[in-house]
């Protein structure tokens, strides 16, 4: 279920601001990741400063996260956390008439009657690409891999090799079914 207090956070009514700059506190949990799946973050604790400029013309809007996220290890598949530090600075305009939209993905361009601007997908964006291509406990400081778990995907190993070797698998393998 999603949960639509939580949620609220992250819709920006801009049209409230007063001119000049504006401070946020924006916070990202599991509840985050449940609505916003994603197959390699499971959990999160990410904490957001944005600071919005707003003049007549457009709005400046910059994003700082830190916090953890949690991911799972190539090598003993267990969980492992991730730390993350991402700064990105976006601009927000209102459209002129039939502008089309704007190559550049750091420019935003809002209908002529929007009021508020929803971030979760800027967020998401933002902590995704802070996940590492390798995640193995042993490149953060203070994990390791789950030696438990490593001793059984050894065992596991061992005995997917034995059942292919065995020659009884052999025999099957050249019936045609
Ligand atoms: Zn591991």
């Amino acid at each position: 279920m999603e949960d639509k207090i939580y949620f609220k956070q992250f819709d920006i009514e801009f049209v409230k601001l007063p001119l000049g700059v504006s401070g946020f506190t924006l916070e990202v949990d599991k509840r985050f990741f449940e609505k916003h799946t994603n197959d390699e973050i499971s959990d999160a604790d990410v904490d957001i400063r944005l600071q919005i400029e707003k003049n007549e013309r457009f709005m400046r809007f910059e994003f700082h996260l830190t916090g953890n996220i949690t991911l799972t290890c190539d090598i003993c598949l267990e969980k492992l956390v991730c730390p993350v530090e991402v700064t990105e600075t976006y601009t927000l305009r209102k459209a002129e008439n039939e502008e089309p939209p704007s190559e550049d993905e750091h420019m935003i361009l809002l209908p002529p009657e929007a009021y508020s601007y929803n971030v979760e997908q800027m967020v998401y964006e933002m902590i995704y690409s802070a996940v590492p291509m390798r995640k193995v406990h042993g490149d953060f400081p203070g994990q390791h891999c789950d030696q438990q778990m490593l001793d059984l995907l050894e065992a596991h190993q061992k005995n997917k090799v034995d059942t292919t070797c065995d020659p009884r698998w052999e025999v099957l393998k050249d019936l045609k079914l």
